[in-house]
């Protein structure tokens, strides 16, 4: 799980949501044209990085690819509420000053990561909400579509089975409910961002927010210690700050990237929560761990490039 590298130049890791992501449950075509989407992530993000442009832009531009694929559960193809609707999360961090910003429950607003971007640059606040982010956003000439643009069948389909199984008590499958997409990445000057976007989850209460606009709990980046960006459960996310606390051990306990991410995985378990994150040290070090079957991700460094689907699946960049 652990990539280290001495010489630490730039480095762009992504993920595309955690979950119980089975080999053979998706067509070879699918599988295929998931993995070309987590590729023009990288690429997106790592010709600006590879330019010796600001990690700050990278995630940003890595992320907004994922919400543009239908494949992943942030803008187009996001997971619907328990009412069939839309409300998008997203959150972005800027190392170098600890700017952040956040948007919550947006249903009109074509990328949030861009929102997020907006209210960290051109507001005195960390998030805006609803009705206020997308007047914002409006007021800012970033693009808004209609609420139908973010639906895809597939979304539909895993809204009624994890509707179904509740009326039944059945037990619903993570894959219907887990996903959100995430970069961190550290530029050639040294400097660390983080982004994340999500739909948040499948059949969730209509107003319901989870850690992906919580910044230390589902976002996190500051040049000193760490970048992170989270997917999985959210609610024990935020109840053990996950990002941050992975910050606190490396700074303030002196922790190894990999022991501190180690711990904070333990931690996500023993709050019941199932999930993965991407992490970004400040001195190159690169971890990806999960505790679910299968987490969609990627790295590139130094040219090279890698994308995973499964657990056994091994990134090599
Ligand atoms: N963490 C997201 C949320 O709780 C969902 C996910 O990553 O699956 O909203």
């Amino acid at each position: 799980m652990t990539t280290k590298h001495p010489d630490a130049g730039p480095v762009l890791l992504i993920h595309g949501g955690a979950g119980a992501i089975q080999k053979g449950e998706a067509t070879p075509e699918r599988e295929a044209a998931i993995r070309k989407d987590l590729t023009r992530s990288l690429d997106a993000g790592w010709a600006i990085l590879a330019a010796g442009g600001p990690a700050l832009d990278a995630v940003e531009a890595a992320v907004r690819v994922m919400e543009d694929s239908p494949f992943f559960n942030a803008g187009h193809g996001a997971a619907l509420t328990s009412e069939g609707t839309i409300e998008h999360d997203s959150s972005i961090m800027d190392g170098r000053t600890r700017a952040a910003g956040a948007v919550s429950g947006t249903s009109r607003i074509r990328n949030p990561v861009s929102a997020a971007r907006a209210v960290m640059e051109r507001t005195p606040h960390v998030m805006l909400t609803a009705a206020g982010a997308e007047q914002f956003a409006r007021e800012q000439g970033l693009p808004l579509v209609a609420p139908w643009y973010f639906f895809t069948p597939e979304r539909l389909q895993a809204l009624e089975r994890v509707q179904a199984a509740r009326r039944t008590a059945a037990a619903t499958t993570e894959k219907d409910r887990h996903g959100t997409v995430g970069a961190v990445a550290r530029d050639a000057a040294g400097h660390l961002a983080a982004a994340t976007s999500t739909g948040g989850y499948a059949d969730k209460m209509p107003g319901r927010v989870g850690d992906t606009p919580i910044i230390g709990a589902g976002t996190y980046a500051h040049d000193a210690t760490i970048a992170f960006s989270g997917t999985g459960h959210g609610e024990s996310f935020i109840k053990g700050v996950l990002g941050h606390r992975i910050a606190c051990l490396v700074e303030l306990k002196g922790m190894s990237l990999a022991d501190a991410s180690r711990q904070a995985l333990d931690e996500l378990a023993a709050l019941g929560g199932s999930g993965g994150f991407i992490v970004v040290g400040a001195d190159g070090t690169a971890v990806l761990p999960h505790n679910t079957p299968g987490m969609y991700r990627g790295i590139a460094r130094g040219g090279r490039k890698a994308v995973a689907i499964f657990g056994d699946d091994v990134l090599d960049a």
